[in-house]
């Protein structure tokens, strides 16, 4: 890979600052949050901030917007601040919330609304604290397109036509939409993304047949929105493997012993990167130590797919002891830091082979899900099944074709495959791709720098004044579909954010 160079700012002559941030989410309220503390810890006053969202709230985005009690976070509560300042901030803001508080001390998995109000109410708050340091200003639309000018500014055009200049740009768009596997978009009964179940699971009647494309949180999520609903009729899953995720246990802090950054580091030194087979040698042995099989825990393709059976013998390892759990959350955090010295053929590798296993293990169903997805299963309403060769609408049915050569007819069927990874097919990125200031990541997403988040343009070079976070930058990072790395870029972003800002103002 060439070398890749910065791309210095211009001088900012106007005195003011502007910030835009496009997408108001959870990643854009841990900026500002970020942010404004930075800009009031500095006293500076010559910024501003913009926030475009083209839905009709800011904070929630698409994971934590209004839905039904049984759409969970899948993290507990403890394990979800917003602020990098503050891992307890989340559960701070319950304690004063009677009813939510509540709702907490019977489950530590609240639902994602309440996750949603709280990111609402933290981003008017952050937004109120600091309004005589960074002014803030939320608009209500649709960015679809964004030019540079020649004195480095941005122009940012919305849906309506209207143009806004700006300094610097975040872009935070959240997820793609899924990919439409079997051409099935504009069928009567198809839903194409699955969010809010509320809204769009509204028009299945009680008795009705249900398949959900895929097996993962998504499809769980519907599943047991469904059974909120009071459905009645059959609920067939279909994912390739057939396989639900693991099953959540305790977890708690764990001290790896081999699988530690200075031993990935010392491969480091001795051979300028770090490989899979490097990381597989030390995981080997950390499992090993704790009397573990880790291709067993990882990779155990005994089972065609989940049965009941299968199920149940997750649902009790969950409640009586999963130690590789803790385990794995350890290896996954030291990951996460050394993913950037790992060659891009290697991550390949293991997007391709291994990590859909590997996310089943490492996101696993809360228990008070999980135990209802086994009560939808014990009463045979809801089946797993895998391996799908094609689908098919004649009148009002869908035929659904098994590999097996099964036929399954329903009457609704839900994409739950997750987002699609083609970020060309965002009319928004297309552009920005199209003119060369982003370029694709072979391993999805577009191209960022892994400590500042700064895109990366076709002739290589970093911006420092374009910056993208989230899903759309899952190329770059080991899991981007954590809250918890997402607060930590969103912060390295904002600091990252004032050092152009100061360098460019003073
Ligand atoms: C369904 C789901 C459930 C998840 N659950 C958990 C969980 O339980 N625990 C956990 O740790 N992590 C979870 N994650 C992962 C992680 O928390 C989220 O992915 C993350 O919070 C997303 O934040 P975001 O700001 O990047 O995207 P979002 O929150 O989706 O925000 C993006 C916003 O951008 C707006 N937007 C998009 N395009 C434009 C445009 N052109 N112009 C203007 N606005 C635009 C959208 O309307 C949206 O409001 C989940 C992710 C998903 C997708």
């Amino acid at each position: 890979m060439p070398a890749l160079e910065l791309v210095e700012p211009l001088q900012n002559t106007s005195g003011t600052y502007s910030v835009a941030v496009v997408g108001g989410g959870s990643a854009t309220v841990s900026f500002v949050k970020s942010l404004v503390n930075r800009v009031m810890d500095q006293k500076i006053k010559k910024v501003k901030l913009t926030i475009f969202e083209k839905g009709i709230t800011v904070g929630p985005g698409l994971p934590y917007q209004d839905d039904f009690d049984c759409i969970r976070i899948n993290v507990p509560a403890k394990a979800m601040s917003i602020c990098s300042r503050n891992t307890k901030d989340f559960e701070e803001w319950l304690y004063h919330k009677k009813e939510y508080w509540r709702l907490y001390m019977e489950s530590e998995f609240l639902p994602r609304r309440v996750f949603g109000e709280y990111l609402s109410e933290t981003l008017c708050s952050a937004i109120e604290r600091g309004k005589d340091y960074i002014p803030c200003e939320i608009i209500l639309k649709k960015v679809i397109d964004i030019y540079k000018q020649d004195n480095g500014r941005y122009e940012i055009l919305t849906d309506d036509g209207q143009h806004f200049d700006y300094d610097f740009v975040l872009l935070a768009i959240g997820v793609m939409k899924p990919d439409d596997h079997y051409q099935l978009m504009g069928e009567s009964g198809y839903i194409h993304s699955p969010y809010p179940a509320k809204r769009t699971l509204q028009n299945i009647e009680k008795k009705e047949t249900v398949t959900l494309i895929g097996s993962g949180l998504a499809a769980v999520d519907m599943a047991l929105a469904l059974r909120f609903k009071g459905h009645e009729g059959k609920i067939f899953m279909i994912s390739r493997n057939g396989k639900l995720p693991a099953v959540r246990g305790q977890d708690g802090p764990y001290n790896t012993r081999f699988y530690t950054l200075d031993n990935l580091y010392r491969f480091f030194e001795k051979d300028g990167y770090v490989s899979l087979r490097h990381a597989v040698r030390l995981l080997r042995k950390e499992f090993k130590a704790a009397e573990l099989d880790w291709r067993e825990i990882l990779f155990n393709k005994a089972e065609r797919h989940d049965h009941l059976e299968s199920f149940r013998a997750k649902l009790n390892e969950s409640v009586t002891e999963n130690p590789w759990y803790e385990i794995l959350c350890e290896i996954h955090a030291v990951t996460n830091r050394f993913w950037k010295d790992v060659p891009g053929e290697h991550k390949q590798i293991f997007i391709q082979k291994y990590q859909s296993a590997y996310i089943n293990k490492k996101a696993p169903i809360p228990l008070i899900n999980a135990s209802q997805i086994y009560s939808l299963l014990r009463s045979k309403q809801l089946q797993i099944l895998g391996g799908i060769q094609s689908i098919h609408k004649r009148e009002r049915k869908f035929y659904v074709k098994l590999l097996n050569r099964q036929e399954i007819t329903c009457d609704h069927i839900i994409n739950t495959t997750g987002p699609s990874m083609d970020v060309s097919k965002n009319a928004l990125l297309k552009n920005l791709l199209t003119r060369g200031y982003v370029t694709e990541d072979i391993n999805g997403g577009i191209r960022v720098d892994f400590e500042s988040g700064s895109v990366i343009s076709k002739d290589d070079r970093v911006n420092s004044t374009l910056c993208a976070i989230g899903h759309i930058a899952n190329g770059t990072y080991f899991f981007i579909n954590s809250l918890e790395l997402i607060v930590h870029i969103a912060d390295r972003i904002a600091e990252r954010c004032m050092t152009v800002l100061t360098e460019s103002t003073l």
